[in-house]
């Protein structure tokens, strides 16, 4: 292996740790963007329990107006009837006072099973709204650690690519222009040695002319089965 080929696996070992930053740094979006998905379901979902009470609560006003409007129906008439004395009007007070108390009692019930309904759905406002509190209680505990994990990672990008650059000045500018190249397509390992005469990526044999050049004169060639760079690991 050439010196110059050596100064480049340097290069290209700074390359590797940049892209695995890289993706820690990307991995860490999707993180907040998945609570931030959450909370919009939870937020939903409180805003509809309060919408649900309302609703109930409006019901339970119109059930208590027209309970209060019978009472009153019944108390006339209890009262008509105490006046009365023709058997026909005190008949026809009776009646109204039965249907009075019929619209009551089942005014009664009605109200009943709101009370029941409402006092449930208050509990789920509760719970739904603690869900929202619990939410943004992680959030802000899993920003501030993101944002140290960031900060981190971007410190440790900033050192490797110092680092990068400084190796990549004792590479002949050429061989680091065609590295590059490659390089930006895979985002991955583009230099591999030779194993006996074929690329150790795809294991493509390499014609037995060039072999021979790059084992005299040290110089890099493209595989032509995967279109990494080989260069000669002994020789
Ligand atoms: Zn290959």
């Amino acid at each position: 292996m050439t010196p110059d080929v050596a100064a480049l696996l340097e290069v290209q070992n700074d390359d590797l740790r940049i892209y695995d930053i890289e993706d820690k740094l990307a991995a860490l979006a999707p993180r907040l963007a998945a609570l931030e998905k959450d909370r919009r379901r939870a937020d939903e979902a409180l805003t509809q329990a309060k919408q649900q009470v309302e609703a109930e609560e409006k019901r339970q006003r119109d059930v208590q107006d027209r309970l209060r409007q019978h009472r009153e129906m019944r108390d006339k008439s209890e009262n008509l009837l105490g006046q009365v004395t023709a058997p026909r009007e005190a008949a026809a007070a009776m009646a109204q006072i039965d249907q009075a108390k019929k619209f009551i009692a089942d005014e009664e019930r009605e109200l009943d099973q709101l009370g029941q309904r409402l006092a449930d759905l208050r509990h789920s406002v509760t719970d739904r709204d603690n869900a929202v509190k619990e939410i943004e209680r992680v959030q802000l505990e899993t920003r501030a650690a993101l944002d140290t994990d960031r900060a981190a990672l971007e410190k440790e990008l900033a050192s490797v690519s110092a680092d990068r650059e400084s190796k990549a000045k004792d590479v002949p500018r050429p061989m680091l222009q065609k590295y590059d190249r490659i390089r930006s397509k895979r985002r991955s390992t583009a230099v591999f040695p030779l194993r006996g005469k074929s690329c150790a990526h795809c294991d493509t044999a390499i014609p037995v002319q060039r072999h021979s050049t790059m084992l005299h004169t040290g110089t890099m060639e493209l595989c032509e089965g995967c279109g990494v760079l080989l260069y000669a690991a002994e020789g």
